[in-house]
């Protein structure tokens, strides 16, 4: 290990006066390390960057490096540990992935230049990066098919609750940048959507007794100051940042948006420590442009991870055939958020479509694509200085890759707009760019910048000039090996390099001596012995080697600047190499999905306004896939949940499935297929199904399965109530709910009347589309009094006493559980079984289902309360109060506010 600034150990002091010193190196680290709070502070030194006190500990334990000690602070050891500066991505990146937040300080000057202004000088160091989970660019550190977003949470504060939320999401490693508002209710979903790698908001919005639980559950919450969240300042840190004089040119953010906005790039802006990512302007999303899904449904639905956290087995996974990461990346935002507007999904379905038709056209595509680099992630570390020759090729092949595929798109016959669009966009980016990194850039290209040798031979006529002199000197060095092997006598003499040593003479030990006795001694220095060699200098050799080290930064120096000169010339045409790479990423995404329709049979679903839902032969994205590779057939299957036919119902609302059928049947599956594929459908993908036909769906609900949350205390009942409760009160109309096995947690009673009662409401108050899936045979009575509620099941045959799952879901009700059959099938011992059964003929005598049928008789109809007959009582006065004194947040408020707020409170109390 390399340690040109060891902690200066003062001699002659007393042992008291030296616990109590401070040595000038630990000042200037104390003084760094004090300046970022909750950051670990990689401190340069040399060839390494070290890790002090704390921060040692915690790097030395998540990285598995040993810990030592360097010298003292106040009289005790200090901790210590280092990691070598080539390998420090891949050390950031396990700190990164631990939760860990990083500070990289380097020195700024040479240590020469230190040791000039006196020999107690410190290397000048500055932080030049905060490494965070959110604010990375390097291909090492990022998973090239996901997003990395840096979320700001903003919120305002409403008096009479209603406070609202404006979120910024930022990646940049793509310079995507977005901004919305929603309601606090609708936080949850959203994020759950945006799904962000680091999360930023105040300090007092990360300590709120009611958002701060949900903030601290993810991944990665940095709080700030207030400063950074100041809405009166947002608007000019912005114009800043994109140094524009007004926001206008941008987009119309509300204000809410804009502290959000600000906020993020404030805090992008500390991280990269001057250097500014360049993003694209804000785009605003619009609310409800997007189907609301919330974090339950996701998770229940494996959208694009499974229950166990997985990519693999996810819908993402199963339909992703794209062949770039960018296309990854697109399709799994798509996915994440599908639109409610069907004009926007019919221009995405057009271009599958025109890809499903012309299989030549999509082949030629895919493979144009697979050489199409991810410009966007070149093009981000090249804007903040970290990226290579390798981003810059990328972008040159991106340009040529552009050519080809607009080539091919042109013989498309009638190009749908989406395909026109894409055509726009990579008609963009300047040719002449490609042209000039075609004519500066060398065949082989080393991955980081200082190995120089990028340029092309002829690109510039001093580079050349430089080069050759190097290499003459190599030559000389050359020459002068042969004539000292001949002077020496030594014929293995070998004139090497290192970076210790520089050039040196190497001879094998048993020669050594011949070159330390005269007079081989008086040109010949010894420097080193090894076990085998013992190594020597001459001034001849010193002086070669400065001149080909001369020659050599001359030619890297030349090699850089051409390199800042590209760089710079990519930057200018940034706007347009994005415009290009996101319609890179469309395309990839369209002929994928169009690969994926032809592959497995998909139809384009039609998407409409009404509130129809019909699914012609449905199947199971996943779960056919699956099934498939066992060899075994999806059975497909009918779904109808429509309004009926005016006349036949009350019109106007859609039905209720109610699903019986024992274990194993396929109820779930069926369930999640069709939510599944009324999810596609408004991505703006074919669908796994006959013919599907769906209006468009505002809000999608499940509630699959159940999960325990014990990490925050709930057992499966209890989650499985709370989402039931969100389903109830939120599913509107145009909502689509499927719900398994609703109230299984709990006695059976208790169960039957909570399934029985959710059912009944679904119907009368929240008038929704709705797949019910159940144990409870006795449900089925209600078909009798819901007219829009249906019996189907999914069939099952028995068989030599064993059952046959047929997976067919067709009009009626199952005659029983067969759980016992199910049961033996699992291998439960024959003599289990067969009690079971006698017990089970005890408890059929009893009747259940009598009791039911005899409870939808005698219960008064519909005696579900209307929503607004459910409304809670006004408040009272007293209660009335004590809302308004809870809505105040002293912390947050101006004295003049304190003021105002006291008045209203007064004005409140009731009149003598
Ligand atoms: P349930 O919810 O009724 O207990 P599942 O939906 O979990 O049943 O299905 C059990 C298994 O049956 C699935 O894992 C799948 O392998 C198979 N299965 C379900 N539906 C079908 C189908 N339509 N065609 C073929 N196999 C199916």
């Amino acid at each position: 290990m390399m340690i040109p600034q060891p902690f200066p150990q003062a001699s002659d002091a007393t042992p008291a006066a030296e616990a109590a010193r401070v040595t000038p190196m630990m000042e200037q680290y104390l003084e760094i390390k004090a300046a970022h709070p909750g950051l670990l502070l990689f401190y340069r030194m040399g060839d390494f960057y070290e890790l002090f006190f704390e921060d040692a500990e915690i790097a030395s334990k998540t990285l598995g490096i040993v810990l030592t000690k360097r010298g003292k602070h106040q009289g005790l050891d200090i901790p210590m540990c280092g990691v070598p500066v080539e390998r420090s991505e891949d050390y950031l990146h396990r700190l990164i992935a631990a939760g860990h937040r990083v500070a990289v300080c380097e020195q700024t000057e040479d240590p020469a230049a230190a040791r000039a202004r006196g020999n107690k000088s410190v290397v000048r160091r500055d932080v030049v990066r905060l490494v965070t989970p959110g604010t990375l660019t390097e291909d090492t550190l990022l998973d090239a098919r996901a997003n990395n977003y840096l979320l700001a949470i903003a919120r305002s504060r409403a008096s009479a609750g209603g406070d609202r939320i404006g979120l910024a999401w930022i990646d940049i490693s793509t310079a995507e940048f977005i901004v919305t508002e929603c309601a606090v209710g609708e936080l949850a979903a959203t994020l759950s959507r945006i799904n962000p790698h680091e999360v930023i908001v105040t300090d007092a919005l990360y300590g709120d007794p009611d958002l701060g639980p949900l903030l601290r559950q993810l991944p990665a919450v940095t709080p700030l100051t207030r400063d950074v969240f100041d809405g009166s300042t947002a608007e000019r840190r912005l114009c800043d940042y994109f140094a524009v004089a007004t926001m206008d040119g941008l987009s119309a953010m509300s204000r809410l948006e804009a502290t959000a906005a600000a906020a993020a790039v404030t805090y992008i802006d500390r991280t990269q420590v001057g250097r500014r990512p360049p993003l694209s302007p804000p785009a605003r999303e619009a609310a409800g442009t997007t189907m609301a899904i919330d974090p339950a449904t996701r998770a229940n639905l494996e959208l694009t991870r499974t229950l166990a956290g997985e990519r693999r087995g996810s819908l993402l996974d199963a339909i992703d055939c794209s062949v770039t990461a960018a296309g990854s990346r697109l399709l799994a935002q798509r996915l994440a958020a599908p639109l409610t507007d069907s004009a926007a999904i019919a221009r995405r379905l057009d271009a599958i479509a025109a890809f499903v038709a012309d299989t030549a056209a999509r082949d030629d595509i895919r493979s144009t694509l697979r050489a199409a680099p991810d410009m966007s992630r070149a093009l981000a570390r090249l804007s903040v200085g970290r990226g290579g020759p390798r981003d810059l090729a990328g972008l040159r092949d991106g340009i040529v890759a552009a050519d080809a595929a607009l080539a091919r798109l042109a013989r498309l016959e009638d190009p749908p707009a989406e395909v026109l669009a894409v055509m726009a966009a990579l008609r963009r980016p300047s040719r002449q760019l490609a042209h000039e990194f075609e004519r500066a850039l060398a065949e082989q290209l080393p991955l980081i910048k200082r190995d120089g040798g990028f340029v092309r031979e002829g690109y510039e006529a001093a580079l050349d000039e430089t080069r050759s002199l190097r290499d003459a000197s190599r030559l000389v060095v050359a020459a002068m090996q042969a004539r000292y092997a001949e002077l020496t006598g030594v014929k293995g003499l070998k004139i090497r390099h290192n970076n210790v040593l520089g050039y040196f003479v190497e001879v094998t030990a048993q020669h050594g001596d011949k070159l330390m006795t005269p007079p081989l001694n008086a040109s010949f220095i010894h420097r080193q012995t090894l076990a085998g060699q013992t190594r020597f200098t001459t001034a001849e050799l010193g002086e070669i080697e400065a001149r080909i080290a001369n020659a050599g930064d001359r030619a890297l120096g030349l090699e850089l600047e051409i390199f800042e000169r590209l760089s710079a010339m990519a930057a200018d045409a940034s706007d347009d190499l994005r415009a290009a790479a996101h319609a890179f990423a469309r395309l990839d995404v369209a002929t994928a999905l169009a690969k994926l329709a032809v592959d497995d049979n998909y139809v384009r679903p039609e998407v409409d306004a009404s509130l129809g839902f019909s699914i012609e032969g449905g199947r199971h994205p996943v779960v056919e896939q699956a099934l498939k590779r066992d060899g075994h057939p999806f059975i497909a299957n009918n779904c109808d949940l429509s309004p009926p036919q005016a006349g036949t119902g009350k019109a106007g609302a859609g039905q209720i499935w109610l699903i019986t059928g024992p274990n194993m049947a396929g109820k779930s599956t069926f369930l999640r297929q069709n939510a599944l594929i009324a999810l596609m459908a408004q991505t703006g993908c074919f669908v796994p199904a006959k013919r599907a036909r769906i209006g468009i769906v505002d809000r999608l609900f499940s509630r699959v399965g159940a999960a325990d949350d014990l990490a925050r205390g709930r057992s499966t009942f209890m989650v499985e109530m709370v989402e039931t409760a969100v389903i109830l009160n939120q599913a509107s109309e145009r909502s689509l709910v499927i719900l398994d096995e609703i109230g299984r947690g709990t006695a059976t009673f208790d169960g039957l009347s909570i399934a029985w009662a959710a059912i009944e409401h679904l119907h009368e108050s929240n008038r929704c589309r709705a797949l019910f899936a159940t144990h409870y045979h006795e449900l089925t009575a209600l078909s009798a009094k819901l007219p829009r509620m249906f019996n189907v099941t999914v069939r099952v045959k028995e068989w030599q006493g064993d059952v046959v799952f047929l997976h067919e879901v067709l009009p009626g009700s199952a005659d029983r559980s067969y759980g016992i059959q199910v049961a033996k099938l699992a291998g439960l011992p024959a003599a289990v079984i067969a009690r079971a059964k006698s017990v089970l003929a005890k408890l059929e005598a009893q009747d259940r289902g009598q009791t039911a049928r005899a409870l939808a008789d005698d219960l008064p109809l519909f005696a579900v309360p209307s929503r607004a007959a459910a409304e809670p009582a006004p408040p009272s006065e007293a209660e009335r109060l004590v809302e308004a004194v809870r809505a105040l947040h002293p912390d947050e408020m101006s004295p003049r506010d304190a003021l105002e707020a006291l008045y209203a409170l007064k004005a409140k109390l009731p009149k003598p």
